[in-house]
């Protein structure tokens, strides 16, 4: 055995004795809202294809002919031979519907984030972020090598304090936020954090990954985004003024570095994007079905299509999750490190696809499993 190999079995002991080893579970998402896993037909409160896109016959119908039409890669980077004019669509599609000059497509959100943030800020800059953003926003704030300071969640005081006590020391600010948070379905005080930046000169940047084609846009100097949620396909955005865009364009070495995204991809978002502009009843379903389970289960009323519910220690998450499946009900368990310690959870999320008789199903069982 090599140290490579004792080390990684070393390290695989220590997440196995925490109780937090991951397991991939092949699922077959082939009916939409109802996904096949084990051999057990289990409908689905787990997925963040929020508007069913990923499935609509259209997006299908743009992938395919995308596919049969141009190939199944893009063959390079953007820079190189990958800037594919389907590109240039969906950045256009994008920067309509949030409203600003221009936009840039990442191949994922994760790529997004780790590529916008470091070509933004670095060393002699702050960065001041939300307690709870997601890991890819970190992951961007450490590449960047600039100062990162926390405020607590949703806390625009708290976010005031230390512009008041550390803006002055920095040459630029960036303020990082999600727009709904990931795991706790809540929305960041998107106004004042940007009021905020506007009085103390900083740059505020949010993550939409789950609020994108769910809430309207709230202001921000940079929007970032995923396509693989409410839009069904794949693929990271940022949406910003002509010049940051450009600027990006030069900087964000993600993009640079990367091979541009396959032709079905781009043709997916594409054909989804128009989709959620022209049906914009699909969001309110979505919305609606995340209420009347809040409202039916007595909690406080959902602000978006996700609804967590804290159920403290790790393995009554997953004890818990077990018998939402032996019912038939796919709902994941969230555990450190996703979430702080103590703050385990189940997740679940709504989309347009689920109807009321299904979410019913759910409460009732819900009522008889949880303390
Ligand atoms: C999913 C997610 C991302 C990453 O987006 P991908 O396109 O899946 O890489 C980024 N931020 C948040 C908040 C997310 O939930």
């Amino acid at each position: 055995m090599t140290t490579l190999d004792r080390f990684a079995q070393h390290s695989l002991s220590d997440i196995a004795a925490k109780g937090r080893t991951r397991i991939l579970k092949e699922t077959d998402c082939g009916e939409g809202v109802f996904v096949v896993r084990q051999g057990k037909r289990l409908l689905s409160f787990s997925s963040n294809d929020y508007l069913g896109l990923s499935h609509h016959p259209q997006v299908i119908d743009a992938a395919t002919e995308a596919t049969r039409h141009y190939g199944a890669g893009s063959g390079a980077s953007r820079f190189v031979t990958g800037n594919h004019p389907l590109y240039t669509q969906l950045e256009t599609q994008l920067a309509g519907m949030k409203k600003t000059e221009a936009a840039l497509v990442f191949g994922s959100g994760y790529l997004a984030n780790i590529g916008t943030i470091p070509a933004l800020v670095g060393k002699g800059d702050l960065i001041l972020a939300d307690k709870l953003i997601h890991a890819c926003m970190l992951d961007g704030a450490a590449l960047s090598g600039a100062k990162l300071l926390r405020f607590s969640h949703n806390n625009a005081e708290a976010c005031a304090a230390l512009l008041n006590k550390h803006r002055k020391s920095y040459r630029h600010c960036l303020i990082l936020t999600e727009h709904v948070f990931s795991m706790d379905g809540d929305v960041a005080p998107i106004a004042n954090l940007y009021a905020l930046a506007q009085k103390h000169d900083a740059w505020l940047m949010t993550d939409d990954a789950h609020g994108f084609g769910i809430l309207p846009t709230a202001p921000a100097n940079i929007h970032m985004g995923t396509l693989s949620k409410a839009a069904g396909s794949y693929g990271g955005y940022v949406c910003a003024s002509t010049a940051v865009i450009e600027f990006l364009r030069q900087k964000a070495r993600s993009v640079i570095y990367s091979t541009a995204l396959p032709p079905a991809t781009l043709a997916a978002a594409s054909a989804a994007l128009k989709i959620m502009v022209q049906q914009p009843y699909l969001c309110t379903k979505a919305l609606e079905n995340a209420r009347y389970f809040t409202t039916h289960l007595g909690l406080p009323e959902a602000n978006s299509t996700i609804v967590p519910y804290i159920l403290g220690a790790e393995d009554k998450a997953l004890a818990t999750a077990q018998q939402l499946q032996a019912q038939g009900f796919l709902v994941t368990a969230i555990r450190p490190p996703t979430v702080p310690a103590g703050t385990s959870r189940l997740r679940f999320t709504f989309s347009s696809q689920q109807d009321k008789s299904d979410i019913d199903k759910l409460v009732n069982v819900l009522k008889n499993i949880l303390p």
